[in-house]
């Protein structure tokens, strides 16, 4: 028997070299610095050469796919399996960091520093998991190709480009999630709801920048002054929990709400402010559009009210109300779904639009794919039986999710790892981390499947 997790330590002091030295590169998309060969920046560029470089430095043979992605080959067979990371990373606010952000920190036996978790620290213990069994001449029937791309967190228009000039690996896997491993992933879909309403005593509403977050504040403003809605308001917030405030401006009024903010594929974790600001607002006025959001979303996370409800294997269709801006009659909002993969686009938008024109608005739509693979699968049963034999952990299940990683990007793909489930790694937030021992614990599990997926 092969310990894989001993492997994995063993290579300690590289693989942590490896990363420091990607971590080093901050590799935000960067549109201003774009040009040929280096479609998303010059930091993507160059965390791309370190990475082709480390492939080099050990021998193997490596592709710079025009600066989109690029890949490393180890073994020599026709036919592979890949394993997909990405190098670029989500911009930081140095101001919440307790260290550098691009200088990996090792401290309490803790790695700290953007890209540790997501993608840079995964991506080099998939190319560690690789090594391993090319060090260790283990009996194999395919390649082992390690891709990574550098807009993964702007589009993954690194991946499009790269499969349509590479050919697919026969299988393989993302280390851009969690363990135990996940077979399904929901179709995004952002809906823009446009369209003119009257005139009326709501001059405006403001909410949220990101679709793909539930907004935490939202503003209004209403004709008139503010001493006759005061007492209404402060009552309003008081049974519901919530802080908000109102005030004079000009003539008229300025409300403000503030709920929580939660990633929108988890909206029953945040608090939607605009939900929650039209409520209240439906007491004072006859506007169409606050009437149509409080009808059709306010506490509804699943589509109830929208008659597009659906609870299947991945679980259910989620809806987040992301943005809103609302002026002189002018709408614009976006709503962001994560959609199950027996739900079709035609049902979608077909019941979405039955209720849009009960409230005179107009929709536009672009919606991804979702993935969904077998959970019984043989892909998906050995990445599993991986992960159970070095964790011992029988408690967590294969699952699905509402967010999307490069496993769509390619047929007979899942995300795995490199998180454990529980563990709280601050991806996209201050203070990223994850520790060295899930790091070598990943490295060890990721060899052992890979292993058992091209054995001969
Ligand atoms: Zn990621």
């Amino acid at each position: 028997m092969i310990d894989f997790l001993e492997e994995a330590y063993k290579r300690k002091d590289d693989i942590l070299k490896d990363i420091e030295t990607l971590c080093r590169i901050p590799s935000v998309l960067d549109e201003s610095t774009a040009g040929e060969h280096q479609p998303f920046g010059k930091a993507c560029r160059e965390a791309l050469d370190a990475m082709l470089e480390i492939g080099k430095r050990d021998g193997y043979q490596c592709k710079d796919v025009d600066g989109y992605a690029g890949h490393i080959d180890i073994g020599n067979h026709e036919d592979m399996i890949g394993v997909l990371g990405h190098l670029d990373v989500v911009p930081c606010n140095k101001n919440g960091w307790l260290t550098d952000p691009y200088q990996m920190v090792i401290k309490d036996n803790k790695l700290y520093g953007r890209g540790v978790a997501d993608d840079k620290g995964p991506l080099i213990a998939g190319y560690y998991a690789a090594k391993i069994i090319d060090e260790l001449n283990l009996p194999v029937k395919m390649k082992m190709r390690i891709i990574f791309g550098c807009n993964e967190e702007s589009g993954s228009a690194c991946m499009k480009y790269y499969f349509n000039h590479m050919p697919f690996p026969s299988f393989g896997f993302t280390p851009d999630a969690e363990f135990p491993v996940v077979y399904g992933e929901k179709a995004g879909v952002h809906f823009e709801i446009y369209g003119d309403v009257e005139k009326d005593n709501i001059i405006g509403i403001y909410a949220g920048t990101r679709a793909n977050i539930v907004p935490e504040v939202c503003e209004a403003y209403v004709v008139g002054n503010y001493k006759q809605y005061k007492e209404s308001y402060q009552q309003f917030l008081n049974d519901n929990h919530l802080e908000g405030t109102i005030e004079e401006e000009g003539n008229h009024t300025k409300f403000v709400l503030v709920g929580k903010s939660a990633h929108a594929s988890l909206p029953e974790e945040g608090i939607n402010a605009v939900t929650y600001m039209c409520h209240y607002l439906v007491s004072l006025s006859q506007n169409r559009l606050v009437h149509f959001i409080n009808d059709c979303f306010y506490d509804d996370h699943y589509g109830q009210k929208l008659n597009i409800a659906y609870n299947g294997m991945m679980g259910p269709l989620t809806v987040n109300l992301g943005i809103l801006q609302y002026k002189d009659g002018k709408v614009s909002a976006t709503i962001d779904m994560r959609v199950p993969h027996e739900v079709t686009e035609e049902n979608l938008v077909k019941n979405i639009e039955e209720k849009l024109e009960k409230y005179g608005l107009s929709q536009k739509h672009d919606m991804g794919k979702a993935l969904y693979i077998d959970p019984e699968s043989e892909l998906v049963q050995s990445l599993h039986n991986a992960y159970v034999e070095l964790t011992g952990d029988h408690t967590h299940q294969p699952q699905a999710i509402g967010g999307g990683t490069y496993a769509k990007s390619m047929p007979h793909c899942v995300a795995f790892g490199a998180g454990f489930p529980g563990v709280d790694y601050k991806i996209h937030q201050n203070n990223e981390e994850i520790s060295i021992d899930d790091l070598l614990k990943a490295t060890g599990i990721f060899a052992k499947a890979i292993y058992d997926l091209i054995k001969k």
